[in-house]
């Protein structure tokens, strides 16, 4: 008697029922139809094709990128009593052998291979001498140049579907917006195939954007409401997670940090330290992270601003996997988007690259620096609609109130028009708090009709006002000129000819409501 799914779900995973969608891909699979899977994060995509793996005869084929990680998910399944193997070059040739000679024989149900390793000498025609039934293609977004991980050895699986025009091709992702998802069924020759979308709403997560001033402070006080809850910082330099994990250590919280930079066995041994809960933090580059199987991350903190919201929405996809509620932060200033920038003019990519990475980061800028729901921004991202507003992001718990800020706006410009659009934020933060430093002396700036008539708001609050300012267009800034602001047409409105100017009122963390009860 053949296993139905259900079966299958039990009998290897141990689950009694499948998640929405799942069964519907399945069923899809089993017939023999291609299709492309979009689920979020830990929305359990493997089961999409493990299972039928199981029920069919032959054997399945998962491509994937992640080589440092097909080890665990074999060991995974093999502990689950399913057979399978992959191949990498990791394996002795003895051991490839050995996992030639299963397939061979019928004895394997699935195999993991790296696209570069499929397309290699001649392994091609031995997969051809097997019987292969199903392609499952993970991480499939790394197929299009449109997505954000576009991985050129993937462009290969193109021919799939010639050398095996019969056998069904599943496809997985947990990031693509409408275009990549075209993209990714052209490329894979399947145009007509259906996609089933999971929906990508995690509403355990909650969402808070904070300043990026002062981030450690920050930080600790946010670790306070945490104690000994485990979390991820990412930061967006090698530098950058050494220094915020040294201090973390210097403040006694078990805390370590991972990046590409680091050894091996210390990279294994961190991580192997999180997932047993021996180190409570991990300050670490985008290199953690793919695949870490680690159900009660709490909460996640973006020290830096990702470049788009598919990264972003992967990474602090991986706190709350279980379900319970965790937390995730992103620290944001208008600093990061000059870097972001920077990092794409200076980058090799071709003019149309650039000018869809720029899109995809002001996408990501929306969302940082959004008056509405953060959730609804989110998930219209990944052409969700939502009803109503969430309540567990910080927009909706601290609605903002806006007000006048024409005159605090007057103040600002005609602090820049006087000193002949020279200065940058800190310095004109210091001109209008009257601050008597010793550049701002050496500069005469004392003695400017603006200086000190800006006292009544403290510098942060200042910092924030000139961002939205920046963000809103009253004002530009010279990327090349040590990041001075200057006036525009529409700043002399405002300075001359009446024109107003709404701000939203800031609420620094200190005084959030949301950071008692969110956070
Ligand atoms: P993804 O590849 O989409 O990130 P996984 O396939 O690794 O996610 O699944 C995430 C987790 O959810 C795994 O621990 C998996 O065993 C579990 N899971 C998958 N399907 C179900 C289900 N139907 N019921 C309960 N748990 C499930
Ligand atoms: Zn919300």
């Amino acid at each position: 008697m053949p296993l139905t799914k259900e079966q299958a779900l039990k009998q290897y995973f141990g689950y009694d029922t499948f998640r929405p969608q799942q069964a519907e891909i399945i069923d899809t699979v089993l017939r023999g139809q291609d299709c492309l899977v979009l689920m979020p994060t830990g929305g359990g995509k493997s089961v999409c094709y493990q299972v039928p793996a199981l029920l069919q005869e032959g054997l399945t084929v998962v491509i994937s990128p992640l080589i440092a990680l097909m080890k665990d998910q074999v060991e995974a399944l093999r502990a689950n009593g399913i057979e399978a193997a992959y191949l990498n070059s990791s394996l002795s040739s003895s051991e490839q052998d050995s996992v030639f000679w299963k397939a061979k024989l019928g004895e394997l149900k699935l195999l993991y291979v790296a696209p570069e390793r499929l397309f290699s000498g001649n392994t091609m025609e031995l997969f051809k001498s097997w019987n292969v039934q199903l392609f499952a293609v993970d991480e499939a977004h790394c197929i299009s140049s449109w997505g954000h991980d576009f991985r050129p050895e993937y462009r290969q699986l193109s021919s799939l579907k010639n050398h095996f025009p019969g056998v069904p091709v599943i496809a997985l992702t947990a990031t693509a917006d409408r275009v990549t998802r075209r993209d990714i069924l052209g490329q894979l020759g399947v145009k007509k195939a259906p996609t089933f979308v999971a929906s990508f709403d995690r509403p355990n997560l909650s969402l808070t954007v904070l300043p990026s001033r002062k981030r450690l402070p920050q930080i600790e006080q946010f670790l306070k409401k945490h104690p000994n809850q485990p979390g991820i910082i990412y930061c967006l330099s090698r530098k950058t997670t050494e220094t915020v994990a040294a201090s973390l250590q210097n403040r006694d919280f078990r805390a370590d940090c991972y990046h590409a930079g680091l050894s091996a066995s210390k990279r294994s041994k961190v991580q192997e330290q999180f997932l047993n809960d021996d180190i409570q933090i991990i300050v670490a580059t985008i290199a953690f992270g793919m695949g870490i199987d680690k159900s009660n991350v709490r909460w996640v903190i973006h020290y830096n601003l990702p470049p788009n919201v598919e990264s972003f929405y992967q990474e602090i996809g991986r706190a709350g996997r279980d379900g319970a509620p965790a937390d995730t932060v992103l620290f944001y200033g208008y600093q990061d988007i000059v870097m972001r920038q920077d990092m794409i003019n200076n980058s090799e990519q071709s003019n149309d690259q650039k000018e869809l990475l720029r899109a995809k980061l002001e996408r990501m800028k929306q969302y940082a620096e959004a008056d509405l729901c953060r959730r609804r921004i989110l998930l219209s991202y990944f052409n969700e609609a939502v009803e109503k507003d969430c309540g567990n992001c910080d927009v909706c718990q601290n609605p903002r109130t806006r007000f006048d800020g024409t005159l605090l706006a007057q103040k600002a410009l005609s602090g820049i028009a006087r000193t002949g659009e020279r200065v940058a934020m800190g310095m004109l933060i210091d001109i209008l708090r009257g601050s008597r430093n010793r550049a701002l002396l050496d500069r005469g700036y004392d003695r400017l009709p603006t200086f000190g008539v800006g006292r009544d708001l403290r510098g942060d609050e200042w910092a924030e006002y000139l961002s939205q300012m920046l963000n809103s267009g009253v004002m530009d800034i010279a990327y090349d000129e040590g990041h001075a602001f200057k006036l525009n047409a529409l700043s002399w409105q405002i300075l001359k000819e009446g024109k107003t100017l709404e701000l939203a009122r800031y609420i620094p963390f200190s005084e959030r409501k949301a950071r008692e009860e969110a956070l």
